[in-house]
């Protein structure tokens, strides 16, 4: 790749990293892979602003992935940080940290009566998949292509996010006696859920979904989805899950459920409510949730789970969401910014998709509702956008199936400077880009 010198620290570090990490990173959509070009490596963050190792300065449309809502470092956080820091970082023995992080989550989901923190997403999605199996004494999982559910092996069968962007069917590595329990249909798509439940009957422990889709870049559910999930794994027997990784506290104070008004069986939790430190959740009824050890026989455990480190960051976030308006804040600034971006799109070549906060710029026609849609996407001119974009000092997602997050801290004066750059950029795309 040419050497660009406004980038020579990262270029660097990156050569460095490659001599000990696979491709360079410790999680495949770091590498710039769907976007080719060397990652920047970052040294700080601060609300919506991020600065690269050359001190090159960033508005940052990622957020830790959806990681972070109040931005990087909020003072709240970094002060429950460091006082929890000084007291005690883990112990392994119960914490009135974990009390007081699972009173809020369980105060927020209704559907929540109890609920089990792990130290990942992917960590949650397992366990809980262990705990439908257990429960239903079935095996097989209905996911959607394009839904990613971190990489338990089960879960890897068209999978979106880092596997969308490297063009991976699913991984090596993972027997066929594990993908051959699950079955991937196309999101938004009754039809094909009521046919896959119907050829396999009494066969299928759980249906697992994201209730709004934001690995394969945003997608929202479309009416009635989300509730005929609900009326047909009761039909047959099978759990209904949510992974509200993302859009847990995400779009409102709670998840995608209220939202939407359809309760799940169990519920996946991470990124928001862990504040930037590692944190998972799952969660649901107490009957359901009492089949987990020590009450009942599905084994799960952690050295680290309930960290209280994480457990104190992420409860100093919920106590800001928490406060009235919150949302509605973040959702008047993203309107605004769509509003700026939408009467410059070509509707041949674009779509944008959005819900409050969260929102993906598609190069491709819509309407998009599923992943077969969203592939249909012009990836090489999102690839030069994204670069004229981190020329001008603006970060968004190294790949086209992602979501792009606005937060608390994204300044209004900032997104319309962006909206402006990046309709200017969808004009003239950058020639040249390194291929
Ligand atoms: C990020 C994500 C996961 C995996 O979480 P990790 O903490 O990365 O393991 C699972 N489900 C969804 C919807 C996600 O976005």
């Amino acid at each position: 790749m040419p050497h660009n010198p406004s980038f020579s620290r990262s270029q660097e570090a990156f050569q460095h990293a490659l001599e000990l990490f696979p491709g360079g990173v410790n999680s495949p959509v770091r590498s710039f892979a769907a976007v080719s070009g060397s990652p920047l490596f970052f040294s700080r963050g601060k609300g919506a602003y991020l600065e690269d190792l050359d001190g090159r300065r960033y508005l940052d449309f990622v957020q830790s992935w959806g990681a972070h809502i109040l931005g990087h470092s909020p003072p709240g956080v970094v002060r429950a940080l460091r006082r929890q820091a000084q007291r005690l970082t883990s112990v392994g023995a119960p914490t009135l940290e974990e009390n007081r992080l699972g009173t809020a989550i369980r105060d927020a989901f209704p559907s929540i009566e109890r609920l089990r923190f792990v130290s990942s997403g992917t960590e949650a999605v397992m366990s809980a998949l262990r705990l439908a199996r257990a429960a239903t004494n079935r095996s097989m999982i209905l996911k959607f292509d394009g839904g990613y559910h971190g990489h338990a092996d089960s879960l890897l069968v068209s999978a979106g996010s880092g596997l969308a962007t490297l063009n991976q069917p699913a991984s090596a590595g993972v027997p066929e006696a594990v993908t051959g329990a699950t079955v991937s249909v196309p999101y938004n798509d009754l039809e094909a859920v009521r046919s896959a439940l119907a050829a396999h009957p009494g066969k299928f422990a759980a249906i697992i979904v994201e209730p709004v889709a934001a690995n394969m870049g945003l997608v929202l559910p479309q009416p009635r989805f989300l509730e005929g999930l609900r009326s047909l794994s009761r039909e047959h027997g099978a759990l209904l899950i949510f992974d509200e990784v993302i859009t847990g506290f995400r779009l409102t104070y709670g998840g995608a459920s209220q939202l939407f008004g359809v309760e799940p069986d169990l519920t996946i939790l991470g990124k928001i409510i862990g504040g930037g430190l590692p944190v998972g959740a799952y969660g649901g009824k107490k009957e359901l949730l009492s089949q987990v050890a020590p009450l009942g026989p599905v084994y799960q455990a952690g050295t680290l789970s309930g960290n209280p480190l994480a457990m104190a960051s992420g409860y100093a976030v919920l106590k800001e969401l928490a406060k009235p308006g919150f949302y509605e804040m973040i959702t008047d600034k993203a309107e605004r910014f769509f509003d700026l971006l939408l009467p410059h799109l070509d509707p041949a070549r674009h779509t944008l998709n959005r819900l409050r906060g969260l929102f993906t710029l598609f190069f491709a026609p819509g309407p998009i509702q599923n992943f077969a849609d969203a592939q249909k996407s012009d990836t090489q001119a999102y690839a030069r956008w994204f670069h004229g974009l981190l020329e001008s000092g603006i970060s968004i997602a190294p790949a086209q199936f992602e979501a792009g997050f606005i937060g608390a801290k994204h300044p209004v004066r900032a997104l319309r400077l962006a909206a402006e750059t990046m309709v200017r950029l969808l004009e003239t795309p950058s020639p040249g880009t390194e291929k």
